[in-house]
């Protein structure tokens, strides 16, 4: 039996982190594929088994795991580690890594998944360091090849080249960044199978203690996190009047305003609202990029949108490759006309 762990992060205010969900979605694609495959072909790194259980390991405060478990059994999870322990109430690298190694050894899954947040992106190294087995991180694409391996997509030379790694050695392991991946549209109900699992974390020498918690309130990253409407500028807006327009495009339309690098380098924006490689992804239903080239190091963070509107002045512009709709014109032109537009 194959098997794919998936780690659920909580958050500080007690949720599932809803990449666990757009990573269990994924998991049920790599696991029908890992099924199909292993009847083709096999490698001697291929993890082909009769069947793939897909997994999860959920590490919180004592109290709280019942909370979750319907959304794990509507999730399509064949089982849940849990370990509960009010040493879990804030995130500790020791304490966690110390849990998730002690199910791994024990369960040894075939592919494990993290998510790309700050949580994971500190956890999933220890792990692979650890376990001495391979770790491709900030993925954009998972699939599995011919032989039953993991391939693992990312950007690569600043964003220039998109390289599919694979891991030679057992776990497989791989994160990914939030909104790369959709959740399943309908649940996929399964008779999930909880256990308790007693933390061995009693002898561990913690070398970091935990001082305090301090929120950092940015509305506008955690608006653009879930924005339906995302009016982006570039460096082609130019100066304040312009990323004005952008301000203004985005009111009239309920959206919320992202920028480029460019844009953010020339001091247009903040680097919160960056979309892209080394900003956010974003996947709302509608994405109007002003000024903005299309850049691969931009369009990673903004190609899954549901409809791309693009407006620029140089008609070979890429972002027009990839776009629904696009304006080939001058941005302070079309913006006022849109936004009249609108208006009426
Ligand atoms: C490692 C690495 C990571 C990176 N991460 C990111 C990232 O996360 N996000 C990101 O965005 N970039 C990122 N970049 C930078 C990226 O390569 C591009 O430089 C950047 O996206 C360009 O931003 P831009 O499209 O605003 O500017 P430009 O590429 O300069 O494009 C401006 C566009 O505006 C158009 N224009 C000019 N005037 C007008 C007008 N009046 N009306 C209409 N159109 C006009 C121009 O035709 C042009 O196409 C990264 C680069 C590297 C190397």
């Amino acid at each position: 039996m194959s098997k794919i762990l998936l780690y659920a992060q909580v958050t500080q205010d007690n949720y599932i982190h809803t990449i666990l969900f757009e990573l269990a979605y994924k998991a049920q694609e790599l696991a029908d594929k890992l099924t199909k495959n292993c009847h083709s072909e096999q490698s001697e790194e291929s993890v082909c088994g009769e069947g793939v259980e897909i997994d999860a390991l959920l590490i919180c405060k004592t109290g709280i795991a019942e909370n979750y478990k319907e959304a794990f059994q509507n999730s399509g999870f064949d089982k849940v580690y849990i370990a509960e322990d009010n040493r879990f109430t804030h995130y500790s690298t020791e304490l966690y890594s110390k849990v998730a190694l002690d199910v791994i050894n024990e369960i040894k899954p075939d592919i494990i998944l993290i998510g790309a947040t700050t949580q994971g992106r500190d956890l999933a190294p220890r792990i692979s360091a650890a376990l001495h087995t391979g770790l491709t991180a900030d993925c954009t694409g998972l699939d599995i090849n011919e032989k039953g391996q993991l391939a693992a997509t990312r950007p690569t030379f600043g964003g220039k080249l998109m390289a599919t790694i694979l891991c030679k050695t057992l776990p497989q392991m791989a994160t990914v960044r939030p909104k790369v991946f959709k959740p399943a549209p309908e649940n996929i109900v399964k008779n999930t199978e909880f256990i308790y699992i007693e933390p061995q974390i009693a002898d561990i020498k913690r070398k970091v203690e935990f001082v305090e918690f301090v929120k950092i309130t940015k509305d506008s990253i955690n608006e653009l996190d879930s924005a339906k409407i995302i009016v982006a500028g570039g460096k082609g807006m130019k100066n304040e009047a312009g990323f004005e327009l952008v301000r203004r495009l985005a009111k009239a339309l309920g959206g919320v305003v992202g920028a480029t690098r460019g844009a953010v380098e020339i001091g247009l924006a903040p680097v919160d609202i960056q979309i892209g490689q080394t900003g956010k992804t974003v996947t709302p239903k509608l994405y109007v990029a002003c000024g903005i080239s299309g850049a691969i190091q931009h369009l990673v963070g903004m190609s899954e949108s549901d409809k791309i509107v693009a407006i620029n002045c140089d008609e070979n512009a890429p972002i027009f490759e990839v776009c629904d709709c696009g304006f080939v014109g001058d941005a302070f032109d079309v913006i006022p006309k849109l936004i009249e537009g609108l208006k009426k």
